[in-house]
């Protein structure tokens, strides 16, 4: 086994502590990858705070995972030392089931295994993810990154931030001619905007603070609407084909269905710990609207995410961190104060502490 150190929540109301642990021997199709830096999704809130319930502890989240190669096993030929690579939310699946051979490992039939918080066949425990110095993983879940190497903490939140807003994206076939809205400018909502507008659309921005206005402009956004605001949404009623909704919290779906056209969706990525309420069926049948969900994307298409991104020169916007600072940056994510992620910075992370 391979010593590996990392940052670990031993319960739902404690906060981080340094965490010892050991990750698997390589087997002949896994790589072994020394973290450099790991963004701090939403996702990983809800999951060490058990608040979607499951909660295996001590928790080590992290999916938003970059850095080097420096084993690999016998079998593995598309990767060797040195090469720079990514791990994203998932980290083994059936690969035999319909959804598997389709590229969409995510909506494996048998369940994919969760990078962290996901059943650990080799210890009979849970998997650990990214806020550590070290993961072994089988080949076919690592990405290739192409992005020059000083971009490489930009690059890690493209690995859940990046392809759970690609996915839906290019699902609905998002490109010019269209007008997309994008809800909630954390950090999928940031990525959402810069990969729509990369794609042709027109982009609305659809906020809850103000002050992110101009950021959201910067970010690409031809518009951006404060939807709190009863007159501004009031302006672009019937108008959008399509709508990604990234928020993390409760709220009222139906201000958002009443801007699509006829035919139009709006697409849920974001996934509170309570439901939100009950949209109404009028806003949906009279104009044969759909409300629809959206969960990461596909290994291949992580990969899609990863060179388009690097050719169209895209990274996420970040602040990086000192795995130290954890618990600050989950505070700040509850009162939507990222811009737009955060990501820890591995060099940080000090043996024994
Ligand atoms: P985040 O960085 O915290 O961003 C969420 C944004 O939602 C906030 O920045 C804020 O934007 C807005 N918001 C927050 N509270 C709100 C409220 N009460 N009412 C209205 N808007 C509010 O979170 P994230 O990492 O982007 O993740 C967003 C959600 O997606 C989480 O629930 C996460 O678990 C989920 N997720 C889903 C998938 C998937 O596969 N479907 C993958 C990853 C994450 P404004 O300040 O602009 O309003
Ligand atoms: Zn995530």
């Amino acid at each position: 086994m391979l010593d590996a150190h990392g940052y670990a929540v031993p319960d739902a109301a404690s906060p981080f502590a340094p965490f010892s642990f050991e990750r698997r021997d390589p087997r002949p199709n896994d790589v072994v990858i020394a973290i450099s830096h790991c963004g701090v999704c939403h996702s990983d809130l809800h999951t060490a705070r058990s608040e979607w319930g499951g909660t295996v502890y001590p928790c080590v989240p992290g999916h938003e995972i970059v850095g080097h190669v420096t084993e690999v096993g016998s079998e593995v030929t598309g990767f060797k030392p040195g090469d720079t690579v990514g791990v994203g939310c998932m980290v083994d699946s059936c690969k035999h089931c319909d959804a598997c051979n389709q590229g969409l490992e995510q909506y494996c039939e048998n369940g994919f295994t969760g990078t962290y918080n996901g059943p650990a066949q080799e210890t009979g425990g849970n998997t650990y993810g990214g806020y550590s110095d070290t993961i072994v993983v089988r080949e076919d879940f690592v990405l290739r990154v192409t992005h020059p190497e000083n971009q490489l903490a930009a690059v890690a939140p493209l690995l859940c931030a990046g392809i759970t807003t690609w996915s839906p994206l290019r699902h609905w076939k998002v490109g010019p001619g269209m007008k997309v809205g994008i809800v909630g400018i954390g950090g999928l909502g940031h990525m959402g905007i810069k990969l729509a507008r990369a794609l042709g659309a027109e982009v609305v921005a659809f906020t809850t603070s103000p002050d992110k206005k101009a950021d959201a402009i910067a970010l690409g956004a031809h518009e951006v609407v404060v939807s709190r605001e009863k007159a501004e949404m009031k302006a672009h009623r019937g108008t959008f084909d399509f709508i990604l909704n990234t928020v993390a919290a409760p709220h009222d779906l139906d201000p958002f269905l009443l801007l699509l056209k006829r035919d139009g969706t709006l697409c849920l990525v974001g996934v509170p710990a309570e439901p939100h309420p009950s949209p109404s069926v009028a806003n949906l049948i009279f104009k044969r609207r759909s409300l629809a969900g959206s969960l990461i994307g596909g290994i291949a298409e992580t990969q899609e995410m990863l060179d388009f991104c690097a050719e169209h020169q895209i990274v996420s916007d970040i602040e990086p961190i000192a795995i130290q600072d954890i618990d600050q940056a989950y505070e700040r994510m509850l009162k939507s104060d990222v811009k737009y992620r955060f990501v820890i910075d591995m060099d940080s992370l000090q043996p024994g502490g």
